[in-house]
């Protein structure tokens, strides 16, 4: 199965911090990396005192359930250190998020796929142009290129690299 993950991090070497996590990610037997997006800075948007973020995104073939992949993604954050949370938006040395595995359409307590706030977060979206622009969103039934066109002009993110 292909899929797609959002990668950030707003804390100490972010950039350091994305490698690393596509190292972990690609070490797993079960997980095949393909391709990574260019890295973006993009100011923090749903609470605005956090640090700025840099945010790309990965495409991997898994032979992982989206469960399964999950399961893999929330075990490298807290090797990374990732700290469990209390509030829902902080500060975070890294953040792994599934955005959309093939046509699957998972809605359950623990996961959401496709990820839920993908049409609305231009990080998740600039960087997945980079990658597959033609992509179709299976439940918006959209191509990447076409929700990022819906979104305000205004948000610029800096790519740096
Ligand atoms: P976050 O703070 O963004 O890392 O959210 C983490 C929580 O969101 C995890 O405990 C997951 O169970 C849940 N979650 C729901 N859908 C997803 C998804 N598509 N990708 C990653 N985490 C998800």
């Amino acid at each position: 199965m292909i899929c797609f993950l959002g990668i950030g991090s707003n804390i100490d070497d972010r950039l350091s911090n994305l490698n690393q996590s596509i190292a972990l990610i690609s070490d797993d037997l079960h997980i095949n990396f393909l391709q990574v997006s260019s890295f973006y800075e993009s100011p923090p948007m749903y609470n605005l005192n956090l640090n700025i973020f840099l945010n790309g995104v990965i495409k991997i073939s898994t032979s992982y359930t989206p469960f399964q992949l999950l399961s893999k993604v929330k075990k490298i954050e807290l090797k990374m250190g990732r700290k469990e949370s209390v509030e829902r938006y902080e500060n975070r040395i890294i953040d792994i998020d599934i955005l959309c595995c093939e046509n699957e359409i998972i809605e359950s307590n623990e996961l959401t796929v496709p990820h839920p706030n993908i049409k609305e977060r231009k990080f998740v979206l600039e960087p997945w142009c980079d990658i597959d622009s033609n992509y179709i969103i299976v439940n918006e039934n959209r191509k990447v290129k076409e929700l990022l066109a819906m979104l305000p002009d205004s948000l610029k993110l800096r790519r740096v690299n």
